[in-house]
């Protein structure tokens, strides 16, 4: 057996390298490079796969245990491919995975320092580089890495609640508490309270113009409401780049009235103010970019568009937390989040405990597991944050954003001159994401008149769009479109209240570029025309995977 664990006196890695020479090897068989998935050629559900998986009295040769396991690799989304464009999903950069990988040989163990050993200082100066980026006080301020975005939105709620009963921790929640978000506000938001036991309902969400942006009159006037009414309020989520519009909520704005709360209704208790940054804190990066001399060529569109949401991004220092996800716009793997807070005692109480000094932490003090949720938590994401942050540095994170802008900039345009397509969110966006749709002619109307068409041309014009979503699935399965993009909802309502499914283009790979776009909007030409042939007839057969229903409500 123990030639299966790495051996003390050699620490010889060879099995580790082959191992992943050969699982390679095997992955391969699926290998596609034209297309962004993984060839798959499975064709019975979950239940007749599981029936033939079995625990094995003696255990498996190990070719054979990574021969069953490569049979698993069909169908995955290769997210470092050009044509992969379903979510904000990144490919994570080679070195960062090396990291984590390595590591993970010896006690990948974040709970304390005396295990993992100075390995758990990167976590500690991740938080010290995202203060450097935030325009935070590093010795004053604290993150703990944690599971995921939703982990960082349920632990502003936690704090939130600290703040107005700090007993409830031993006591229970006995206030009535409720919470602010955004109608674009992530899920979420809402989510973590019913997690937290004050109930999702809790979570009021306040509308928003056309640019996704809270309205902060009306989140006055409810915050009056509930405050007169005795409620306490927690929490104030402020967007800080949504996951398709890419909205940033005036932050600064929402501190200032929150104070003017507090001091009106005479609060014993600071309602926090979060910013859900998990997607807009890449933004930062662009603070020292010199948007004149433009070294890096972004084109106008770009440049104004970063410009707008560098702005409103930096006001993140007055929030009293903010969150950040590597495995999204970090180009680390998943997972990978860290939850920041400007005031790191905030993060101690969450274990009833007293803050060590910034100048008393030493090798064998630091034990986060004494207050965070996790006890055991991985180390995967501080050591691919820490990876990534001193090898692309400032000038690194902006070309991989600036190569993200300009080719949606680039296909925007491309599309916007297109007679049979229509970009719906060049004018209402600051991100760069593409949302479009197909037309049937040239003539049929422009998506936002559909709200004065009536509801059955209104239906038409969406059926012919998602037919087209469909035809562009079975392409792909058949190899013959490299482009994997998405049908959404969206986010826009027509003026009659209907929402149709749109086209959705969230290209994260570097090796999208420029003459990807074009090329793309080529063969999306090609691809319209060969549809219209078989429109009336063309009913979806071979597909990747389940295709996403039609939209319209
Ligand atoms: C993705 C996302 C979340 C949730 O993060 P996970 O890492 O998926 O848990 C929360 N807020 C926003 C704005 C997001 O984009």
């Amino acid at each position: 057996m123990k030639e299966l664990f790495l051996n003390p006196e050699t620490m010889d890695i060879r099995q580790v390298i082959e191992g992943i020479e050969i699982l390679h090897q095997k992955f391969s068989h699926y290998f596609d490079v034209e297309n962004p998935r993984m060839k798959n050629d499975i064709h019975e559900n979950y239940a007749a796969i599981l029936e033939k998986e079995v625990l094995p009295i003696e255990g498996m040769d190990i070719q054979k245990v990574y021969d069953d396991l490569s049979f698993y690799a069909q169908g995955i989304l290769k997210w470092n491919h050009h044509g992969a464009m379903i979510n904000i999903n990144p490919p994570s950069t080679l070195p960062s995975v090396a990291a984590a990988s390595y590591v993970s040989m010896y006690n990948g163990n974040g709970a304390q320092d005396m295990s993992c050993g100075y390995l758990l200082t990167t976590e500690l100066i991740v938080v010290k580089m995202l203060c450097q980026l935030a325009g935070l006080d590093y010795k004053a301020a604290g993150g703990i890495f944690t599971f995921g975005g939703k982990s960082t939105n349920l632990h502003a709620l936690k704090h939130g609640i600290q703040r107005v009963s700090p007993d409830a921790i031993e006591n229970g929640i006995k206030d009535e508490i409720v919470t602010f978000s955004s109608k674009q506000g992530h899920p979420c938001h809402s989510e973590v309270c019913g997690w937290l036991g004050i109930g999702e309902k809790s979570c009021i969400h306040i509308p928003a113009d056309k640019m996704g942006i809270i309205d902060i009159k009306a989140l006055e006037k409810e915050m009056e409401r509930v405050l007169s009414e005795g409620k306490k309020v927690a929490l104030i989520t402020a967007n800080a780049g949504t996951t398709i519009q890419m909205t940033i909520d005036p932050i600064r704005e929402i501190v200032d009235l929150r104070d003017r709360m507090v001091e009106k209704y005479n609060l014993n208790y600071k309602p926090r103010v979060h910013a859900d940054s998990v997607i807009g804190w890449v933004i930062l990066f662009f603070q020292n970019y010199d948007f004149k001399e433009n070294p890096l060529g972004l084109l106008p569109n770009a440049s104004e568009k970063i410009q707008r949401q560098l702005h409103r991004i930096l006001d993140i220092k007055y929030a009293d937390s903010f969150g950040v996800d590597f495995h999204k716009t970090g180009f680390c793997s998943y997972l990978s989040s860290i939850y920041m807070t400007a005031d790191v005692s905030e993060i101690y109480a969450q274990g009833k405990l007293k803050p060590i000094p910034y100048d008393e932490l030493e090798y064998g003090n630091y034990s986060p597991f004494q207050y965070t949720l996790e006890l055991s938590r991985p180390l995967n994401g501080p050591i691919e944050a820490y990876t990534n942050l001193k090898m692309l540095g400032f000038a690194g994170y902006q070309k991989l954003i600036c190569g993200l802008y300009n080719t949606a900039e680039r296909l925007k345009e491309l599309l916007g001159v297109h007679p049979r397509f229509e970009v719906i969110n060049d004018t209402d966006s600051d991100g760069f994401v593409t949302l479009f749709v197909a037309k049937e002619f040239p003539e049929s109307p422009s998506f936002f008149q559909l709200g004065n068409e009536g509801i059955e041309e209104t239906k038409k014009f969406g059926l012919f769009n998602h037919k087209f979503y469909l035809y562009l699935f079975e392409q792909q399965k058949l190899g013959k479109c490299w482009f994997a993009l998405d049908y959404s909802s969206g986010y826009h309502v027509l003026s009659n209240g209907i929402k149709i499914g749109v086209l959705k283009v969230y290209q994260m790979s570097p090796y999208f570029t420029l003459d990807k776009a074009e090329q793309m909007v080529q063969d999306l030409d090609r691809l319209i025309t060969e549809f219209d042939m078989v429109k009336d007839t063309f009913e979806v057969k071979e597909v990747p995977h389940k295709p996403r229903p039609f939209v319209f409500r």
